[in-house]
């Protein structure tokens, strides 16, 4: 099937319904554009997946606060649009700001409690009701039987689980591994911001993941002992300061005093300007020692 572009919402409903009503199973992959290899794994997995297959690029402004990058957000539809022709995408949703969002729009989807409480709701409070929102009308235009996240955004996607049990949308959320290059960095379309320079600290962020890994592994148990050291590894670091790095238990987001079943480290480092995320899941009845 040639690969189709629409901008308009009413189009992609039609396009959308046309393929269910013919039996075919819809997957969405939800972007913001400026495509890497993150994205390509997850349009991948729903390629196998789905007979018709949609990837939205939007670059969402409700999920940008006024001080945030939403204009200088890295933007290249030609190579996206040659990038998922290559994966034999058949529809790319790329909607107008105007299209998505009247000058009347009043209605925002909000997932309160715990999992909207720490990490990056401390440092952009808006971000989720945004993310929560917008996901929430993809959903409701494409109407997919599943849709991918990475477990890159790990509470974005625990958000978004949330929210299709407690607004019972029939869709499964399929969460892929993180894609990162061969020196640990999570790819991001925001590491296009970072200098020659800048783009050596960002390492920072996995090793220092990965020294908590260490510490786990040889019987560390206590998390405030575990940041330290993590806190330490960034503090060396040039460019880098930490928004926040805390050990969450996976199900709940909560902070965990001590290390227990499985748990999210999860860090969020500004490398000079730019504000990158990662994390690890730690099981550790998986653990060998
Ligand atoms: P974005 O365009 O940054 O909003 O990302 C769109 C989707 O791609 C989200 O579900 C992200 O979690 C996912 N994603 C972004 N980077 C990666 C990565 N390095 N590995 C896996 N998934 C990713």
């Amino acid at each position: 099937m040639l690969m189709k572009t629409v901008q308009s919402i009413v189009d992609t409903r039609l396009l959308c319904r046309l393929q269910r009503y013919q039996g075919n199973n819809v997957g969405l992959v939800p972007t913001m554009g400026f495509l890497h290899e993150g994205h390509i794994r997850l349009v991948r997995q729903a390629r196998r997946d789905n007979d018709f297959l949609v990837v939205s690029i939007f670059v969402n402004p409700t999920q940008f606060s006024p001080s945030e990058d939403f204009s200088t957000y890295p933007r290249n539809f030609e190579q996206d649009q040659s990038l998922l022709a290559d994966e034999g995408v058949d529809l790319i949703f790329c909607p107008s700001t105007e299209e998505m969002y009247s000058s009347e729009n009043s209605t925002f989807v909000e997932v309160t409690g715990q999992l909207t409480t720490n990490l990056c709701a401390i440092s952009r409070p808006h971000f989720f009701c945004g993310v929560a929102s917008v996901v929430a009308k993809l959903f409701n235009i494409i109407d997919p039987h599943r849709a991918y996240f990475g477990q890159k955004d790990a509470q974005q996607l625990a958000v978004i689980k949330r929210m299709v049990r407690d607004l019972n949308f029939d869709i499964e959320i399929v969460s892929v591994p993180i894609v990162r290059d061969d020196d640990g960095l999570a790819k991001s379309s925001r590491n296009a911001y970072l200098n020659p320079d800048q783009r050596k600290s960002s390492t920072v962020l996995f090793r220092a993941l990965q020294h908590a890994e260490m510490l786990i592994i040889d019987g560390e148990r206590n998390s405030g002992r575990i940041l330290a050291e993590m806190e330490k590894v960034i503090q060396a670091t040039e460019y880098a300061r930490i928004d926040y790095i805390d050990i969450v238990c996976t199900n709940s987001f909560e902070s965990q005093e001590y290390i227990n079943g499985e748990v999210l480290i999860a860090v969020a480092v500004w490398i000079a300007d730019t504000r990158l995320i990662d994390n690890i899941q730690i099981d550790l009845s998986n653990l060998t020692s």
